[in-house]
Order: C-alpha cells, then sequence, then structure tokens
C-alpha cells in the first residue's frame, strides 16, 4: 500500500504532481510520502499490539531527520548502528530509552556516547566488544543495559550481501557460544545483562526463517532463565521484504500474530527493527532523461541519477520498478540499458528493461527507493548529493536542500587555506 499513483497518466505522491516537484527542486529528487511512511509504521507498531513491544525503526534504512521526527512523533524508538546515527535520532526527538545500538565495530567513542545518552541498551557482537563496553562504561561510572546478537544459523533466503544469521557472517555470537558468553557478561562489573537479540537479514519474503530464529531464541531464552539471568527484552530484529517487483512478502500482521503466539505467557517487552518495510514504498527517486544512445544493436538511456544517488543495483543487483513520470499518450515499449553518469560500468539503473520509449527532458522515476536509497548516497565523481523532499497531502516540503559545489569541498577548503597559509616549506622541496 503506497500513495503514489497514476491519474490519466501522471504520476501523483498523495495530492502532488510529480513532474511538477521535479520541475520545481531539479532532479536526481527523492520524494516521500509522508502517508504512506506513518501507515507502514503503523502496520507494523500495530501487529505487536499484543504484546508489550518498542517499534525501533532501523536508522540506516533512511536517515533523513524529517522523516525521523515523523516518526518519533509516531512513538517510534531507533535501531542504530553509529554514533552518528545516535546523533541523528535524538536530533529527531527520539527519546534516548527508546534506542537500541547494533553493528560489529562500535568504536570506545560511540560507546560513551551512548553510555551518556542513556540508550536502551547495546546490542553486542563479540566477547571483546562486550569487555570494552564493560570497560567504557566503568570508565563513566555507569553500567550498561545489554542484550548478546545471537547468530542463529538460520539461512534467510536472500542476496547473500544481505544476508547476516549465518555462521559464515560477521554478525553476532555463534549459539553453540551463547551460554558462555552471557555467563562472562554476567561476571563483567561494568554490565547488566538485560536480553537476547537477533537480526538474520533483510529483503526476506517469507516468515519461516524469522519464526525459526525465534524458536532458536526462544530455546536460548528458557536456558538462561533456568541459570538465573533476568532476560527482559527480547529483540527480534528486522528484514521483512517489500514488493520491487513480483515479490509477496508477509503482511507484518501474518509475522506478529505468529510472533505473539510464541511469546504467549511470557514476561518479556519485545522489541522489533523493522527499516525497508516502513521507507523502502514511501519513497521514489526522479530522474531526467539526458540522451539516448545506441551502440550497435543496443540501447542506452543516459540519466543524471547515478550509482552515487541509489546504490542497490550496482550493489545488489537489484531491481527497482521504473516508469515515464507522465504518460499522457500510450508509448511504444523498448528495451534499454538505464545508465547514469558516473564513470564505472558498473553504473546502472536497470539492464535490459522494458520502457516506454523516452526522450531527452522526460523524467523517469524509479520506485521503491524510500530505503537504502539516499542513505548509501555518496558524492562520488563529485556530485552534489540530491536533494529531498516530503509530501503531506497537497503540501510538500524540502527536507533536504540540493547539496552545492562549495558543501563538497566544505571540510577540506579550510584545510588548503592552512597549507597554503604555513607555506610548508618541505612541500616546496618536494616540488622543486
Ligand atoms: C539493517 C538492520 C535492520 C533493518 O533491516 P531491514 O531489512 O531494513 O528491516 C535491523 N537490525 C539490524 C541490526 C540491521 O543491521
Amino acid at each position: 500500500m503506497n500513495h503514489f499513483y497514476y491519474i490519466h497518466g501522471v504520476l501523483n505522491a498523495e495530492g502532488t504532481i510529480v513532474a511538477e516537484l521535479a520541475l520545481q527542486y531539479g532532479t536526481p529528487l527523492y520524494i516521500y510520502s509522508a502517508k504512506t511512511l506513518i501507515q507502514h509504521y503503523d502496520a507494523v507498531d500495530n501487529a505487536f499490539a499484543g504484546v508489550p513491544h518498542i517499534t525501533c525503526y532501523s536508522v540506516k534504512a533512511n536517515s533523513n531527520i524529517a522523516l525521523l521526527h515523523l516518526l518519533a512523533r509516531r512513538g517510534a524508538g531507533a535501531d542504530i548502528v553509529s554514533g552518528g546515527e545516535l546523533f541523528r535520532a535524538l536530533r529527531a526527538g527520539i527519546p534516548a530509552e527508546r534506542i537500541v545500538f547494533s553493528g560489529v565495530g562500535k568504536t570506545s567513542k560511540e560507546i560513551r556516547e551512548a553510555l551518556h545518552a542513556g540508550i536502551l541498551m547495546f546490542n553486542v557482537e563479540s566477547l571483546m566488544e562486550l569487555e570494552r563496553i564493560s570497560e567504557v562504561a566503568q570508565q563513566l561510572k555507569t553500567t550498561a543495559r545489554v542484550s548478546l546478537r545471537i547468530n542463529p544459523d538460520v539461512d534467510p533466503n536472500t542476496h547473500p550481501y544481505i544476508s547476516t544469521g549465518l555462521r559464515e557472517n560477521k554478525f553476532g555470537i555463534p549459539m553453540e557460544d551463547a551460554l558462555e558468553a552471557y555467563e562472562l557478561a554476567a561476571k563483567l562489573p561494568g554490565i547488566e545483562v538485560v536480553g537476547i537479540d537477533c537480526h538474520i537479514g533483510s529483503q526476506l519474503t517469507q516468515l519461516a526463517p524469522l519464526l525459526d530464529a525465534l524458536e532458536r531464541l526462544l530455546h536460548l531464552y528458557h536456558q538462561l532463565t533456568a541459570k538465573g539471568f533476568a532476560i527482559r527484552y527480547l529483540d527480534i530484529g528486522g528484514g521483512l521484504g517489500i514488493t520491487y517487483d513480483t515479490e509477496e512478502p508477509p503482511h507484518p500482521k501474518e509475522w506478529g500474530a505468529a510472533v505473539a503466539k510464541a511469546l504467549e505467557g511470557l514476561d518479556i517487552t519485545l522489541i522489533t527493527e523493522p527499516g525497508r518495510v516502513i521507507a523502502g514504498n514511501a519513497g521514489i527517486l526522479v530522474t531526467e532523461v539526458l540522451y539516448t544512445k545506441h551502440n550497435k544493436d543496443k540501447l542506452f538511456v543516459v540519466v543524471d541519477a547515478g550509482m552515487n544517488d541509489l546504490m542497490r543495483p550496482t550493489l545488489y543487483g537489484a531491481y527497482h520498478r521504473i516508469h515515464v513520470a507522465t504518460e499522457i499518450y500510450k508509448r511504444p515499449m523498448v528495451k534499454a540499458d538505464i545508465v547514469g553518469p558516473i564513470c564505472e560500468s558498473g553504473d546502472f539503473l536497470a539492464k535490459d528493461r522494458e520502457i516506454p520509449v523516452v526522450f531527452p527532458r522526460n523524467f523517469l522515476v524509479i520506485f521503491s527507493a524510500g530505503a537504502y536509497g539516499m542513505s548509501m548516497s555518496s558524492q562520488y565523481n563529485s556530485r552534489p548529493r540530491a536533494a529531498e523532499v516530503l509530501v503531506h497531502g497537497e503540501f510538500h516540503t524540502l527536507i533536504r536542500r540540493r547539496e552545492t559545489y562549495e558543501d563538497l569541498i566544505a571540510a577540506e577548503e579550510p584545510c588548503l587555506d592552512e597549507m597554503i597559509r604555513d607555506d610548508l616549506e618541505h612541500i616546496e622541496r618536494i616540488l622543486r
């Protein structure tokens, strides 16, 4: 369910015409639908209404602070994976006591910042990290609440780059080492063990792997409570898939019902970490056709968005539905590669794709770009990052201005100035 729809061949975002936004703000342009974002958040949150729970939106899916703010006002918590995401989440108004901190490589600085903010808990991924958190907490004369992220060794049947719950992945603590890890954690002075955590992968289109993982976690839960551990939180991660093409992922309701059944009678607060399922279909990327060209019998459509704007096709070979923003007359279909301006052969948005014939200045729309789109973008090839617009009914708000050339060098220029001012002698010598 989303609020991007064609009326007589003209794509609308809620009550706003997409092509008009593209003309007003330029391209490439990310457009989000507020209504869609909130509906998706509600769908997940309501799915778990039957059990005490916190829905911790996975900030890395889309970290724009305006979107985080909307979710905060709806009561969302956050799942973060860096100090930068902590900064964003707090600035957006997400309360620290609804923030969980995941990731295999937390630095001492990030741990300190999170303790300082008073986050709900760390999801700890290794024994060394556990010891590091304990040390930092002691230095701050506090204790850190932790869950251990367990790697349940289930195959989520998804792309290998977004599968995280297999033994061969770098994530989590292997199930067979879990008890030992909990016993170590209990002995560490700066640590308070409060939960069990897992996250097995992303873009999951079946429930079975999620429920298999839950079953394994519950087995561990019973072992731990028998040993006297007070486990108060069970974090089952995120990962629910969305429809990019023809996928038919389960509705959050089905996930919620199955989880509620499995948790019956347990005195526990559930945490979920949904990202893609909330933001993915709440956003589109609009790009302008620059040129078309034929190399032998291949047709290329060159557009002004590249892999620096939307990396998923390049990184995962991911499929995004692509269509023209305006089709007032029926256009013949052609097969083309849709490619960006970046100097890399891997810079494509679609390959061998059937699309309507397009001409320079037409707008193409890349659907399902709300998650892992802007948040994975870069300035590669010194391309200022795209603007982002939030549509709410007939209204829209610019929530990130287009970057400028000045933005490209803002962090470098003062250093260059200093280098020139100091008139570094040894550099002069090298240049001679
Ligand atoms: C990326 C991530 C998520 C969110 O995954 P989605 O597939 O976007 O729902 C949740 N938890 C952790 C630990 C993650 O790394």
